[in-house]
């Protein structure tokens, strides 16, 4: 039986190790901190599961919270010119039977973990150092580091020549209770905003380990409009700065958290991070090879919201990799093979990432104008767009060339039996 160990207990990390097991592999899990940590430990950036990456959770029997889970079937995008009014178009996260979740990853990494080790796979609690990985790579036929942002990502250099868009970027972020619902829609309605003087903002149903509440994003370039935070103020006034800001840049999303509360003193994050891309395969000091998987390698952009998304599909598309190699040795071509193979999805994603960073440096294209607007009349034009958020290569096809966009709106006006 192929012996493989993974470094890193987070969302990429255990999302293969239950894939190998389900496959027979001999799977261990080493990891810097229990799942009892986990649960009682620090907040962790918001997630969001689309559909697809919820119906890949479900092949391995790791959707444990649908039953709980707030349902986020639509979401509404708000568009904040320079000091105007917003332009907003709304859409379904999925075809009518889908919906998007969003767990607090104190949950949802705990009890994979111990489901984990209850499948059989082996846990070890221990922080890995570069001369521990040197040893592991004589016991194990391949190691999958999965750090995230762990120290030992620095074993993979950074790869300028891969795209990454990277720009220092500062999030801002709080869960919440008592958030006014939008009035007229589902009380599950997602809400995310780009705004031209300031940065983004996600505003969406969460469950925590107390059950349903908000989760509020802030995301800005760091040195920007909203970030406040270097004085790294405590929970409370860390909450009321973020009201402050979303009054000035967002005042619907002000209006609806205005009379909000924290959930509790540990509700709150600030991070500072520049996304960017590094080299899949790590070497090791006697010659060993590792394998980066998910945040290791990609530091996704978080105005797009896409980690979670990204960690999923890089560790399935892992998976399918390792799985179809069979026996053969997992040498430097199989692991700089099994990074391309993702990449073919992780290169539009990064894609998606620019437009969204650069959307603001000229006037909104007249054709991301006329999208809006269309949406407004035909419902499926929204739900493009929205449903490009679960797989953004499809952006590539309709939304970023003029032309394309013209033809696609064209194309929906005629099925209506208009223009
Ligand atoms: C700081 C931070 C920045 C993020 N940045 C973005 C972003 O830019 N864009 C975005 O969309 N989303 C971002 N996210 C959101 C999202 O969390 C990630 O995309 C996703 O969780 C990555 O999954 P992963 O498996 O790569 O790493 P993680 O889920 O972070 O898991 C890493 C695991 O490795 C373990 N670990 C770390 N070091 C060691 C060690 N030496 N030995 C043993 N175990 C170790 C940790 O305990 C943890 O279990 C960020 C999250 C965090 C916490």
């Amino acid at each position: 039986m192929r012996k493989i160990l993974i470094v890193g207990a987070g969302h990429s990390g255990l999302h293969l190790a239950h894939g190998l097991l389900n496959h027979g592999y001999d799977v261990t899990v080493i990891t810097g901190q229990s799942s009892q940590e986990i649960r009682t430990g620090r907040p962790s950036i918001t997630q969001m599961t689309f559909p697809t990456a919820l119906d890949y959770e479900r092949e391995l029997h790791l959707d444990f919270w649908s039953g709980q889970a707030p349902r986020i079937e639509d979401f509404k995008m708000h568009l904040y010119p320079p000091g105007g009014e917003a332009a907003v178009l709304k859409g379904r996260t999925g075809a009518r039977d889908q919906y998007t979740i969003s767990i607090d990853r104190r949950i949802k990494m705990a009890d994979w973990l111990e489901y984990f080790e209850d499948a059989g796979g082996k846990v070890v609690i221990h922080g890995v150092t570069l001369s521990d990985l040197d040893y592991f790579s004589r016991m194990f036929d391949l190691i999958v580091v999965a750090v995230g942002h762990g120290e030992l990502g620095a074993l993979f250099d950074n790869d300028t020549s891969r795209f990454s868009g990277a720009r220092p970027r500062v999030v801002a972020q709080a869960n919440i209770y008592d958030v006014l619902p939008d009035a007229g829609e589902s009380p599950n309605i997602g809400w995310a905003a780009s705004a031209a003087d300031a940065g983004n903002m996600i505003l969406l149903p969460f469950l925590t380990a107390d059950g349903p509440c908000h989760s509020l994003f802030l995301g800005d370039r760091r040195g920007g409009p909203m970030d406040v935070w270097p004085d790294r103020p405590r929970p409370d006034e860390q909450w009321r700065r973020m009201q402050d800001l979303l009054r000035t840049y967002a005042p619907e999303y002000y209006e609806r958290v205005a009379g909000a509360s924290l959930v509790d003193g540990s509700s709150t994050l600030v991070e500072y991070f520049t996304p960017q891309v590094r080299n899949p395969v790590g070497v090791l000091p006697s010659g060993g090879l590792a394998l980066g998987i998910a945040d290791v390698v990609i530091t996704m952009d978080p105005f797009v919201g896409q980690g979670w998304n990204h960690s999923t599909r890089c560790a399935r598309s892992y998976l399918q990799s390792i799985v179809e190699h069979g026996d053969r040795p997992f040498d430097e071509e199989f692991l700089a093979g099994a990074f391309e193979r993702f990449w073919e999805y992780g290169l539009p994603v990064q894609s998606f990432a620019e437009l969204c960073s650069t959307m603001w440096d000229q006037e909104l294209p007249p054709h991301f104008q006329e999208i809006i607007g269309a949406a407004a009349t035909y419902p499926e034009v929204g739900d493009r767009w929205i449903q490009g958020w679960d797989y953004p290569p499809d952006f590539e096809k309709w939304l970023y060339d003029p032309e394309k966009a013209r033809a696609y709106l064209d194309e929906v006006a005629a099925a209506h039996g208009g223009r």
